[in-house]
């Protein structure tokens, strides 16, 4: 048996054409278009690719990118000051510091001072608490793990009542994933670091999101036949005799997985791609709540 692989190129196409049909709407509506104000601070080579990816994804999409790029040495009080206005500026929908930040800034503080209605990474901790909450809504979920979560309903895989086992605890991944499959009526176990025996807990999984960094730690052995395999992972190993010298895997290693699981997503071209394009929907949902065609969750 070989898994249905799941193409999430295809899927944040789809996701990606609605964002900017609803940009398109909002500005014949009279409306001004979305803005995505991105932060860099420092030249880090990765968090730099990465903010002209959603750069360019704005330019794609109709929404306009306001970027701020920093030096490495700006202080804590620069940044928050710079952030604060940004707050203020109605023209701006949506804030995005790139992550990570140089030693001397403290990432709390930063992730903190921007405001809850403007938070389209999803990273405050308002944010988080309300989806963390039944019956209680967040303005905007995290983009990974809503991708993720996008993945699975556009491949018709059952949540409700499925057995999810998600492996990684992070704030950015691993804890708001194990929240949204809650939501989603799944049963979820959260395995990390400190947990036992991963492979007991795998056996039982219909779903499986793997948000650890560490390549080939999940293996076919370890899963139940038929389930769903979501690699979140992302890591660069050595690959000699390639041009790069080096080349991107997931957590899962994928020969072994493909053979057991019912659907998988491959790395590159899974939940890589997904990460941009949730994060140009949530940045249009702020714009549609600007102009009131979304309406606010209680806050
Ligand atoms: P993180 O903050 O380093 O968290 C990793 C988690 O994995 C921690 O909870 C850790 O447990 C757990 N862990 C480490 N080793 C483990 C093991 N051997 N068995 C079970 N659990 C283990 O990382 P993150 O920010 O969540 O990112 C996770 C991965 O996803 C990374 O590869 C990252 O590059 C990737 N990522 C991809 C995207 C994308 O768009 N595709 C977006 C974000 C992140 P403890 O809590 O006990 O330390």
């Amino acid at each position: 048996m070989s898994a249905e692989i799941i193409d999430g190129r295809a899927v944040a196409r789809k996701v990606r054409e609605s964002a900017s049909a609803r940009v398109s709407a909002l500005v014949a509506a009279g409306h001004a278009a979305p803005g995505l104000a991105t932060v860099l601070v420092g030249q880090d080579p990765a968090s730099d690719t990465y903010v002209r990816m959603k750069r360019r994804s704005c330019e794609e999409l109709g929404i306009r990118s306001i970027h701020h790029a920093l030096p490495a040495d700006t202080s804590e009080e620069e940044l928050l000051a710079l952030v604060a206005a940004l707050d203020a500026d109605p023209s701006v929908d949506g804030i995005l510091v790139q992550l990570p930040l140089p030693r001397q800034i403290d990432e709390k503080a930063v992730l903190g001072a921007i405001g809850i209605r403007k938070d389209v990474d999803g990273f405050h901790p308002h944010n988080l608490g309300l989806l963390a909450m039944k019956g209680r809504e967040p303005l905007f979920r995290p983009c990974t793990p809503a991708g993720v979560m996008v993945l699975l309903r556009e491949s018709g895989v059952t949540l409700s009542g499925a057995e999810a086992v998600v492996i990684g605890r992070s704030n950015i991944v691993g804890m708001p994933m194990a929240m949204l499959l809650i939501e989603a009526d799944a049963t979820v176990t959260v395995c990390h670091s400190r947990t036992r025996d991963l492979a007991a807990h795998l056996r039982r999984a219909d779903i499986v999101v793997s948000a650890i960094g560490r390549p080939a730690t999940v293996t076919g052995a370890m899963l139940k036949p038929g389930a769903t395999v979501i690699d979140v992972g992302t890591n660069r190993v050595d690959a000699p005799g390639t041009q790069s010298g080096s080349r991107l895997v997931g957590d899962v290693d994928f020969d072994s997985a493909v053979a057991v699981a019912g659907r998988i997503t491959p790395v590159p071209g899974g939940v890589g791609p997904m990460t941009i394009a949730m994060l140009m929907d949530n940045t249009v949902r702020s714009a549609e709540m600007r102009a009131g065609v979304v309406a606010i969750p209680a806050l």
